[in-house]
């Protein structure tokens, strides 16, 4: 197998935002052997710190383990970061053949270990195992605590394992794109002037394929439509196309992509 470059793609079908950390299609400790089973981890983090504080230790690693330490974060928002594509150092010495090192996925969600879970964060991490159940083709029972495959450790602290592999379970049995509703397009982050994340190029794109970036756009960039495609920049070229795209819908022509703008935006 090599490195697991969908991951992102995989991430986004949950429905939950997605950060692809820089350099992730190419890191890990060597190229990911095989996806037998998925570990659920918490990182044991400080209490506060934002959403994902924890993102360097899991990334690069810490005294006497290097990083990384798994494929992916889940922050107490629930927004999901794809950290590496190749082997992890989440689980050794492991007590299941599924879930050592060599054989599964890691995701370190965000928490003290003793803090009460988010409900955001706890819902994407259902659907992040259920979406990597559904593409390395794994039954719900191949979803397992930490403290579930070594016997030294206590996370993730407080989930009960039954229940949570139940609710991926009837998640997989719903099948894909359960999750492409109203509501989660009408919750997806207000984007505006300034704004600088992964999120605006959502908008970049979209506006592109419903035929709102007029070759002006870009004409005078270096790198032309894909670079123009491609920033994470919400600048005012951009928020003025939004207006224009706003006022062409009947919606108030305010340049902010909010829930009133992202559902025109991302349907046909
Ligand atoms: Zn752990």
């Amino acid at each position: 197998m090599p490195f697991l470059t969908q991951l992102a793609d995989v991430a986004r079908r949950t429905g939950s935002p997605v950060t692809e950390v820089a350099g992730w299609r190419t890191r890990g400790h060597g190229p990911q052997p095989e996806v037998q089973g998925v570990v659920c981890h918490h990182t044991a983090g400080p209490a506060g710190g934002g959403d994902y504080p924890s993102l360097a230790v899991v990334r690069d690693g810490r005294p006497g383990l290097d990083g990384p330490l798994s494929h992916f974060g889940l922050g107490r928002s629930g927004r999901i970061y794809v950290i590496a594509a190749g082997r992890c150092w989440h689980n050794a010495p492991s007590t299941s053949p599924w879930h050592d090192n060599s054989s599964s996925l890691g995701i370190e969600a965000e928490n003290n270990g003793t803090q009460p879970w988010p409900a955001a964060q706890r819902e994407s991490y259902v659907r992040l195992c259920a979406e990597l159940c559904r593409e390395f083709k794994l039954p719900a029972s191949r979803v397992k605590a930490h403290r579930e495959v070594n016997t030294a450790k206590p996370d993730p602290h407080s989930i009960d394992m039954n229940d949570f592999r139940a609710s991926v379970a009837a998640i997989i049995k719903a099948g894909p794109g359960a999750f492409w509703t109203e509501e989660l397009v009408r919750n997806l982050p207000v984007i505006r002037l300034g704004d600088d994340n992964y999120d605006v190029k959502t908008v970049r794109g979209c506006l592109f394929a419903r035929g709102h970036v007029p070759p002006a756009a870009y004409a005078d960039l270096p790198g032309g439509l894909r670079a123009w495609l491609e920033s994470t920049v919400a600048d005012e070229g951009l928020m003025a196309l939004v207006s224009a795209f706003q006022q062409a819908r009947g919606l108030g022509a305010d340049g902010v992509v909010g829930p009133e703008t992202w559902p025109p935006l991302l349907r046909v």
